[in-house]
């Protein structure tokens, strides 16, 4: 035996064998090793990472999670028309001598169905005269499909919940409008007031106790038809029952503003009366006038209402703007400082313009000693946003400490996958294992899930005492663990983790 093979094993995972160090190492960074050596072998790569346990999506979109031919299913079922040139959907009756012709047509008609799918998501996409940025064919996608979303939550839920299981996720928290517009009409109907107070007792005393219970009851409909679809309740159910879903309420923050406060009011109403919605979140481009225009606006509304209502959380979409896509002064305005400290934003999304901001070190390190996460939607980025290598944050926010998590933001309309994006990481940015690792457990130990966090210190992931050096299964050996894991959602969900990691690493 040589020197050399004393401190080299081969390890071989599926059909790869790399070498890796010998088996005094520990399992993590026998795992760390492995993921080095499969670094330039690609399909070794992309084994380990599909098999990797990759915690929770924090930042989730449904509309934009669900693939363009599931649209055109539901489009067919609804017995919808598509106008053939913009991909459109129209109710019936269909017409084509006018181009509007069935949707089932694009089932069998090759070329339509492939026009559709790249009209619905940024697959294929070509600058046109008519269509010249990609960001922007982006955000119209959601024009064209939405006719058929609201009625077709369950089979949405269904897709998201199998496709996050499927890549070994446990938690999912999706962004979506539980009352379906209902409170935008509201606002619409009852008007504008500056002063919130009187503007919030006016809200409630106008309707909005419907508003929440009509919300209410669209998230049961659509979750009892999801578990329908996954067979939750058989013997053999599907993957995506094992995966824990929350929602967001989105606030559509274009909007006019007493149409924002509205939803912002029926967000924190139904955070508080039902426990699968979690948070509000403003969502829509941030470069949209009125998102320009009322900013500040917002962010004093939800300071007020995040006084009312201090147990609903907040996640904000900050810091989406580019150089040269605002003005300067618009881009310098400290967008992330202002969610975090006047939003009372817990996690902000994107963080792209972080760099742009007025004193940035202080800002990173305000954010790493906070604990505000970022939702990092990597893949999205490059390809929605074209930010690639030192544009991209990510070692930005990594090296300040701040905590990070890979978020896929619009799974179906990107074409992509939450493995994608831990493998641009890897190969972009060089993440490595216990980075890798890191920012999965920082997605649950920021999911919005109420308990108390299983790590005493969340910075080294140190254990509480009372389930340190206890064997990672299912099962803690010891009572006072289970007795901690019973009183807290978070730390289960951190233990269920970390055991699977201590599987996943043991096989290294
Ligand atoms: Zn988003």
């Amino acid at each position: 035996m040589t020197f050399l093979s004393k401190i080299v094993a081969s390890v071989c995972v599926a059909a790869y064998c790399l070498a890796v160090a010998a088996p005094s190492l520990s399992p993590t960074d026998r795992t760390a090793q492995f993921l080095e050596s499969a670094r330039n072998n690609p399909a070794a790569l992309m084994d380990f990472l599909a098999r990797m346990p990759k915690g929770g999506d924090l930042h989730h979109h449904l509309t934009g999670a669900v693939y363009a031919e599931s649209y055109i299913d539901y489009a067919v079922a609804d017995g919808l028309c598509l106008d053939r040139v913009v991909a459109t959907l129209a109710p019936p009756p269909c017409d084509p001598a006018q181009g509007k012709v069935p949707a089932a047509q694009a089932l069998t008609d090759f070329p339509l169905r492939n026009h559709v799918i790249d009209a619905w998501s940024i697959r294929n996409f070509v600058p046109a005269p008519d269509d010249r940025d990609v960001r922007h064919h982006f955000f119209a996608t959601f024009g064209k499909f939405d006719p058929v979303t609201n009625k077709h939550w369950g089979e949405m839920l269904a897709e998201v919940v199998h496709r996050a299981g499927a890549q070994h996720e446990i938690y999912l928290e999706t962004m979506l409008t539980p009352d379906q517009g209902e409170a935008t009409k509201l606002g619409r109907t009852l008007g504008w007031n500056e002063d919130f107070a009187a503007m919030r007792s006016r809200l409630l005393a106008g309707g909005m106790a419907q508003v929440v219970a009509d919300g209410r009851k669209n998230l049961d409909a659509g979750e009892n038809v999801m578990r329908e679809i996954l067979g939750c309740a058989k013997a053999e159910p599907d993957i995506g029952c094992s995966v824990t879903l929350r929602f967001q309420n989105q606030v559509l923050r274009a909007y006019p503003k007493e149409e924002v406060f509205a939803q912002m009011l029926a967000g924190f109403e139904l955070a508080s009366a039902d426990p699968r919605v979690v948070a509000v979140n403003l969502v829509q481009s941030q470069d949209e006038y009125r998102a320009l225009l009322d900013f500040h606006l917002h962010m004093r509304m939800l300071d007020y209402l995040h006084g009312m209502y201090p147990g609903v959380h907040i996640s904000l979409h900050a810091g989406e703007l580019t150089p040269g896509e605002v003005k300067p002064e618009e881009l310098l305005a400290s967008h992330i400082r202002e969610s975090i400290e006047v939003g009372h934003a817990e996690r902000i999304g994107h963080g792209l313009d972080v760099l742009y901001e007025a004193d940035v070190p202080g800002l990173l390190a305000e954010m790493a000693q906070r604990h505000i996460l970022v939702e990092d939607c990597l893949y999205s980025h490059e390809v929605v946003r074209g930010m690639t290598g030192s544009e991209n944050v990510l070692p930005v926010y990594l090296r300040a400490g701040v905590p990070v998590a890979l978020a896929t933001d619009d799974e179906g309309i990107v074409r992509s996958e939450l493995t994608w994006y831990f493998k641009r990481a890897v190969e972009g940015y060089r993440a490595d294992y216990p980075t890798l690792k890191r920012m999965v457990r920082d997605s649950l130990d920021h999911a919005f899930v109420p308990g108390a966090s299983l790590w005493v210190a969340p910075e080294n992931f140190t254990m509480v005492p009372a389930c340190s050096n206890q064997r990672l299964e299912t099962e803690p050996q010891s009572a006072a663990c289970r007795n901690f894991l019973a009183g807290s959602e978070r730390a289960r969900l951190e233990w269920k983790e970390e055991t699977r990691f201590s599987r996943f690493e043991a096989q290294f």
